[in-house]
């Protein structure tokens, strides 16, 4: 019997508020999909994983890769937006790069929680969510992509993403 957590993946303020650093406006048409899944989730007694960017104002991440200054730890931008607010019992996990994998406690929470199955929400398919869907592949998790709760930048890196995340990683593409 497997045993699965929701994951929402950066639905922040500085990705998904208009004229925000970071602006992906797909994010406010996938949001009624990502509520769905939460309270889902919440119902089925589904861990619900908040992975979320947090930042120091001066994180090489963005000369590296050229980002905007964006989710700078502590400021309103790094925060949930309000419309899919955590509750008490969900949980939150930060992260400075792309994969919710890399250096976090995600790994171990996921272990102690005995979950084997990860469903990924968020935003941004081509990054963040491909990377941690990658990051946990490799580490043995199955992964469920909710297609209509992802956001992408462009169709293109959309799809794409989703492309490969199928055929490479072995996603099941809901
Ligand atoms: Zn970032």
């Amino acid at each position: 019997m497997s045993k699965r957590a929701l994951l929402v993946i950066d639905m922040l303020n500085d990705f998904v508020l208009e004229g925000a650093p970071l602006e992906v406006p797909s994010t406010r048409k996938v949001m009624p999909a990502i509520k769905r899944e939460i309270d889902r989730a919440h119902k089925e007694g589904e861990p619900v994983i908040y992975v979320c960017d947090s930042h120091e104002p001066n994180d090489s991440e963005f000369q590296r890769f050229r980002w905007p200054v964006h989710a700078v730890k502590g400021t309103g931008g790094a925060q949930v937006v309000d419309e899919l607010k955590p509750s008490k019992d969900d949980i939150i996990i930060e992260k400075t790069t792309y994969s919710g994998f890399y250096k976090t406690k995600l790994d171990n929470t996921l272990k102690t929680l005995g979950i084997d199955t990860l469903r990924l929400t968020g935003c941004v398919t081509h990054i963040c969510v491909m990377f941690t869907a990658s990051d946990a592949v490799l580490r043995g998790y199955n992964i469920e992509v909710v297609k209509d709760a992802v956001a992408g930048l462009s169709d293109e890196d959309h799809e794409a993403a989703l492309r490969i995340m199928k055929d490479v990683l072995g996603a099941q593409i809901l």
